[in-house]
């Protein structure tokens, strides 16, 4: 059994062409919508955020088990869609707008399909808020980008970053098959908790700026990983950078053969120094 009859009649009906550019890929196999909702423990206490409702199938399921759902859809023809299929429903707040940049109300779990094009922006946004878990299902290749560790080839930025943010459990993988149209890759369901800072950065907005920068060019010495960074961030001389680059640990390890921990002291040592020295970093 599948909802691509359904799928297919509503397409018809508001006459929506899929733009898979923008991650229009509808999930057509309702046994992986309510593992979704099952794997979330989502309750009649919770107020539920969805990212990208689509034709509203998932919402549905939320609506039934939730407090309140509150979806955000990007697609103005959608949202109009969603507003007459899900009428019936009461407690839901639909939210025409780009996830990436509207105000959210409070929530307290994320059950979501969202777009594949929004992936790293979207998981980074996700990492600044406060909620108890999230279901997400995710591009596979991103997926393994999140959990990688050390000497992993896919260690990266996000790996380093999401290790220090949240608590990822791989649940199962997706096949294409269970999405119209088929994206061109598989997925893989992850539960996201976010967990209290396993050790001290200095600051979170700069750690996590300082890990992307550092990881534009992975096969450098951490030592012209900071300089470069210091040069670019920091009103400072360049005989002061040499003076003070003495004073960090790892400089002549590469950037990918770091851990997250090693990340964070190379943080705290940099934010004190930008504290001190007044600078500005832009975002
Ligand atoms: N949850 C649905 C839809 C998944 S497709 C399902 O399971 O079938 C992803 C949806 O996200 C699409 O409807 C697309 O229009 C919407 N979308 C794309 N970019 C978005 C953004 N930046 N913010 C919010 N929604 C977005």
């Amino acid at each position: 059994m599948t909802l691509l009859d359904d799928l297919q009649f509503l397409i018809a009906k508001y006459h929506i062409k899929p733009r898979i550019s923008i991650g229009q890929c509808f999930c057509i196999d309702p046994f992986l919508l309510r593992r979704m909702v099952t794997y979330s423990s989502v309750t009649e206490k919770d107020v539920v955020l969805e990212i990208g409702a689509g034709f509203g199938f998932l919402t549905r399921l939320l609506t039934d088990v939730a407090k309140d759902v509150i979806t955000i859809e990007l697609d103005p023809k959608l949202v109009k869609a969603i507003k007459e299929i899900l009428r019936d429903k009461e407690n839901i707040r639909i939210i025409q707008g780009n996830f990436l940049n509207i105000h959210l109300p409070n929530f307290t779990k994320i059950v979501s399909n969202p777009p594949y094009s929004i992936s790293s922006p979207l998981i980074l946004r996700l990492f600044r808020l406060n909620f108890q878990c999230a279901v997400l299902t995710l591009q596979k290749e991103f997926v393994q980008k999140l959990i990688a560790q050390k000497g992993n080839k896919t260690y990266g930025s996000l790996s380093v970053i999401a290790s220090y943010s949240a608590s990822i459990k791989k649940l199962e993988n997706v096949s294409r098959e269970s999405f119209y149209p088929h994206p061109n890759v598989d997925s893989t369901i992850i539960l996201v908790k976010p967990q209290k800072p396993l050790f001290n950065v200095g600051d979170k907005r700069f750690f996590f700026k300082m890990v992307r920068r550092f990881f534009t060019n992975r096969n450098k010495k951490l030592q012209n990983a900071i300089k470069f960074f210091i040069r670019n961030e920091f009103k400072i001389t360049n005989d002061a950078i040499k003076k003070l680059i003495k004073e960090f640990p790892y400089l002549d390890s590469k950037v990918y053969d770091l851990t997250p921990e090693e990340f964070g002291i190379i943080s705290y040592k940099l934010y004190s120094i930008f504290k001190e020295t007044k600078n500005t970093v832009a975002e």
